[in-house]
């Protein structure tokens, strides 16, 4: 029997878990580019979310866990996988010990630094403009502007394929765009614990609006984007590196180098998984060929 029958079989058992089928992962990136996802499913709280993959895996279904779709490249032909989404997973409260969060994965950054002014605790700012999740953040190590997820995490509580467990930051492995998160044998972030200071709240409001103030400067904000497209190559920046070469405007049917900040690719509109990949691979073989360097990807590029 095909997964997906016994998948809806045993999910049907449980009315509370909201699943989806044929799913467009265009509705849910923001190069607003992906063909359908067999199911998908939308966890409310770690009970689901633990259901949800132990379903997987019994059926041999590989899971795709997924935040906002801020730094996906969903392939055009759709997945056969089980993705579920965290988005419903939201709940934010004070931690146990002063000065700290606890969020689910399913909470955006934006809320989780909005959380943290209200309170008068200073070190999120950093991550107010950055549109994934508390989940994508962890995984990622998400940053900007001098800040980091690494300076302000003190843990996050994990669910593996046989165990749930607090990983303590070091734990975390943490380093530039990269955590344990990726590696193998999967483990999938079910909330983070942050450790902030005492901050004064219009302080950290002012600090929070000027951050996106500049990003409105610099970034195509105005078109779908994964934000930046390559990571930073030690000792150059990708964006200048592909100005440089001459990249800015470069296109494949709906997909472009940004013409205002060239790290970002943006779809102007109507454009495919497959145009994103191709002015991807072109920006890295010209850049490559003119000045020896390698870019590589931010995007988690799906198969
Ligand atoms: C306009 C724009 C600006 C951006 N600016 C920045 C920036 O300044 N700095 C920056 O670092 N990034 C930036 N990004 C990229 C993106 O927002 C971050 O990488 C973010 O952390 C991704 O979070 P997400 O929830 O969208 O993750 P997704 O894109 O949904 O997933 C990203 C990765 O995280 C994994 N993942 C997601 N949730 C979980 C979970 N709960 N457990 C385990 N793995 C999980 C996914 O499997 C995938 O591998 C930007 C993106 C855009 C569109």
């Amino acid at each position: 029997m095909d997964w997906k029958t016994e998948f809806d079989r045993r999910a049907s058992v449980f009315p509370g878990l909201k699943v989806l089928r044929d799913e467009p992962m265009k509705r849910h990136t923001s190069f607003r580019t992906g063909g359908a996802a067999a199911r998908m499913a939308f966890p409310k709280n770690a009970g689901e979310f633990a259901l949800a993959l132990n379903c997987a895996a019994g059926l041999g279904a590989e899971p795709l866990v997924m935040g906002s779709g801020t730094n996906l490249l969903a392939p055009d032909g759709g997945l056969d996988r089980l993705v579920i989404n965290t988005r419903d997973m939201r709940k934010l409260e004070p931690g146990a010990e002063p000065r700290t969060i606890c969020a689910a994965a399913g909470c955006s950054l934006r809320q989780a630094a909005e959380f943290a002014c209200a309170r008068g605790l200073t070190g999120l700012e950093f991550a107010h403009g950055i549109p994934g999740t508390v989940g994508g953040g962890v995984c990622m190590n998400a940053g900007a502007y001098d800040g980091e997820m690494s300076q302000v995490l003190a843990g996050a509580l994990v669910l593996s394929d046989t165990d749930i467990a607090y990983l303590p930051v070091d734990a975390l492995e943490l380093s530039y765009r990269h955590s344990v998160v990726m590696e193998q044998p999967k483990t999938y972030v079910l909330q983070a614990l942050f450790r902030l200071e005492p901050g004064n709240a219009s302080e950290i409001r002012a600090k929070m609006e000027a951050l996106m103030a500049r990003r409105k400067a610099s970034q195509p904000l105005e078109f779908a984007s994964a934000g930046s497209t390559f990571k930073r190559p030690a000792g150059h920046y990708a964006g200048t590196l592909i100005e440089q070469c001459g990249l800015k405007g470069l296109r494949v049917g709906g997909a472009e180098v940004s013409t205002k900040h060239a790290g970002f690719v943006v779809n102007r509109g109507d454009a495919t998984s497959a145009d994103v990949l191709a002015v991807i691979r072109e920006v890295q073989k010209r850049v490559f060929d003119k000045t020896g360097v390698t870019l590589e990807p931010e995007v988690r590029i799906l198969e």
